[in-house]
């Protein structure tokens, strides 16, 4: 038998990535983890041999049943929810309440009559303590290995400390091979210019500067009008009209609307 108090515990980090849940067991989906980077894979097999070479000398049960389910708690689901999983219900019931209560007696009356709930083995349990229901599993079948559902992932695989920063690097851009039907470029590749690995967080990075880029462009496009409309009206000794100006501006209008 295993002496579960020989040594401290050595850290709170896995005690504290399952946060405030009640779970006893993480459930990873297969089909998931084979969509992981390779270096990810690489890494969660080492940690796997570890883990299970470090507790080959502890009696663990020889397997799992996984299921799919919604969780709830027990006071929330209809009695026939509740027997389809088994529970029996001895619900409160109103018409041995006596009548004419004010609301203060009729809380006085519930709380002397509670509804009681038995688990499939017949004990009871608290209605507010949690109860799964088997629902279906949105995800696809991992398939022998086969299927890939893309991650989006925001961090690298390669850089446990975190990828660098995409501004630290230089990068370049040319024209790809790829060509249309009419035989046109159709690709830009874009990489870091010294060789270094990309992840993601550069992609979004790219994809965020072409789109403040476009902003910019078109804000500049908008403050040209407006000083178009404010020289056309000093030539002529108008008064710059107000609504003209913010119909220019659209959403960069900042004064208070009539
Ligand atoms: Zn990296």
């Amino acid at each position: 038998m295993t002496d579960a108090h020989s040594a401290p515990k050595p850290s709170d980090d896995v005690h504290e990535w399952f946060g405030l849940s009640y779970g006893t067991h993480a459930v990873l989906p297969r089909v998931l983890m084979q969509s992981m980077p390779a270096a990810w894979q690489q890494q969660f097999v080492a940690l796997m041999v570890q883990f299970e070479d470090a507790f080959d000398h502890v009696e663990q049960p020889s397997a799992y049943s996984v299921q799919a389910a919604s969780q709830h708690l027990v006071n929330e689901l209809l009695p026939d929810q509740l027997n389809s999983i088994g529970y029996t219900v001895d619900e409160r019931d109103y018409d041995q309440m006596p009548e004419g209560l004010s609301v203060r007696a009729i809380a006085e009356w519930e709380d002397d009559h509670p509804t009681h709930y038995y688990d499939a083995d017949g004990n009871e349990v608290d209605g507010s303590s949690y109860v799964y229901v088997p629902a279906p599993d949105p995800l696809p079948s991992y398939s022998r290995g086969r299927t890939y559902i893309e991650p989006r992932l925001s961090g690298c695989a390669h850089c446990p400390d975190g990828h660098a920063a995409p501004t630290s690097r230089p990068w370049g851009v040319y024209v790809a091979d790829e060509r249309d039907g009419d035989g046109q470029p159709t690709y830009l590749r874009v990489g870091p210019s010294d060789g270094a690995h990309v992840a993601q967080s550069d992609a979004d990075w790219l994809w965020q500067l072409i789109r403040d880029s476009e902003q910019l462009q078109a804000n500049a496009r908008r403050w040209s009008a407006v000083s178009d409309t404010i020289e056309r009206a000093y030539r002529k000794g108008y008064d710059v009209d107000p609504h003209e100006l913010r119909d220019q501006l659209g959403d960069l209008w900042q004064g208070g609307d009539e």
